[in-house]
């Protein structure tokens, strides 16, 4: 899910890179390809990284900087076609983002009408490791996106230190797309790593695209060690009203990040202690007390769903188990206005359910509701026996939905 989508990354990376030159800075690539840092912010995490191999999930300093290392040159020596392919889709989604501002339209809702599936079928071999990408993207959330980003940053600094900006600037924009999402309200709080780890990886990442859409489009208040509070929006409202001082909060820790490079730069040096480097005092956490109550919480090993799932000012929170998750997505469901916008994504969601969950619902009590899901999923075969359609169900969808427009993961989740 990117946090934010990939015009929104790109736009979030227009600053200054001292000494390169102006904003609009080209970067030449091995293959040729001359992009900007806000491009490769855009690109990196989202298309090119490897699936099964979160930088995040590196358990010691030189497997954090190994995996990030490799995640790079996925894209670094990327092919050249399929590159320029998707910096065309990028510039055509920000182009519909900004007529739909214009028009003062939801960016969201101009953003699912993009011609994003059309692109994304002319690459055949990006769409996919796009989808592979986001159903483990544990890099684009909370404490994961700030390890991946660390670990990026720390690479950055080593390179300028030793006299190449140029590429360094490279690193640092790459990295810059986990510290961008960690900017996006549904990617502040979400346990994604959890619910992939407690509740499975389908099920578990399409739970987290509930929550991420749900504190995004209802923003959180957050503060960080610069003493500042504002709100945030999620992924899909940047270019909205509502984002305006999330807009320049991120644009200050990115000028932050950047000129942390050129010092290294300039200094020969690299920070002794990363830690205490002024780019972390940038990053937002929420204010949980002027915040809506979480869809989800992680807490001992636990994972905790709020008792009335449609009610964001209720703060009791019960287990939730691979046992009880088919109950809850059917109070999920019944406790959804049916115009909401997470509304549409939980029909296509339940789609994407694993066959244990299904037979959960399925052996569910309440026919009300289960008539009400039976007509949610009329696009499945009748009487087809889970098994037969499984293997249907789990790539129709996932070509259909146009996967990154809401987010780095969370919206390809599903
Ligand atoms: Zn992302």
């Amino acid at each position: 899910m990117p946090p934010f989508a990939s015009s929104e990354h790109e736009f979030l990376g227009d600053v200054e890179l001292t000494k390169l030159g102006d904003k609009d800075y080209q970067f030449t690539l091995p293959n040729g390809v001359k992009l900007k840092f806000g491009t490769i912010i855009a690109l990196a995490g989202d298309y090119y990284g490897v699936p099964k191999q979160p930088i995040c999930t590196g358990t010691d300093e030189q497997q954090l900087r190994s995996f990030f290392l490799d995640a790079f040159n996925t894209f670094y020596h990327g092919d050249k076609k399929e590159m320029e392919d998707l910096i065309d889709m990028i510039h055509k989604e920000r182009q519909l983002a900004n007529e739909a501002i214009k028009d003062k339209k939801s960016e969201v809702t101009a953003l699912d009408g993009c011609a994003f599936k059309e692109t994304v079928d002319s690459l055949k071999d990006t769409k996919g490791k796009y989808l592979e990408l986001a159903k483990r993207n544990l890099d684009h959330f909370g404490a994961d996106a700030l390890l991946a980003y660390k670990t990026g940053h720390k690479i950055a600094l080593e390179e300028a230190a030793n006299g190449n900006l140029e590429l360094a600037y490279i690193y640092e924009a790459f990295a810059c797309h986990f510290l961008t999402d960690s900017f996006a309200a549904g990617h502040m709080r979400t346990p994604r790593r959890a619910l992939y780890d407690v509740i499975g990886e389908d099920v578990g990442s399409y739970l987290s695209l509930l929550q991420h859409n749900e504190d995004g489009d209802e923003g959180l208040t957050v503060t960080n060690e610069l003493g500042q509070t504002w709100t945030a929006y999620g992924d899909g409202h940047l270019f909205e009203d509502c984002s305006a001082e999330n807009r320049i909060k991120i644009n200050e820790a990115m000028k932050t990040a950047v000129a942390e490079v050129y010092a290294a730069f300039n200094s020969k040096k690299v920070p002794e202690n990363i830690d205490a480097l002024g780019i972390f005092k940038h990053m937002p956490q929420v204010v949980e007390e002027m915040s809506s109550s979480p869809l989800f919480i992680f807490q001992d090993g636990k994972i905790f769903s709020r008792k009335k799932v449609g009610d964001k000012q209720c703060h009791e929170h019960q287990e939730l188990t691979k046992l009880n998750v088919g109950e809850f997505l059917i109070r999920y469901e019944a406790e959804t206005v049916e115009d909401s916008p997470l509304f549409k994504q939980a029909q296509a969601g339940f789609k994407k359910l694993d066959a244990e969950t299904k037979a959960i619902f399925r052996s569910h009590g309440n026919p009300t509701l289960f008539k009400r899901k039976k007509a949610v999923v009329a696009t499945e075969p009748e009487q087809t026996h889970d098994s037969e359609h499984e293997s249907g169900l789990e790539s129709a969808p996932a070509q259909q939905q146009r996967p990154s427009q809401r987010c780095c993961g969370g919206c390809a989740l599903i």
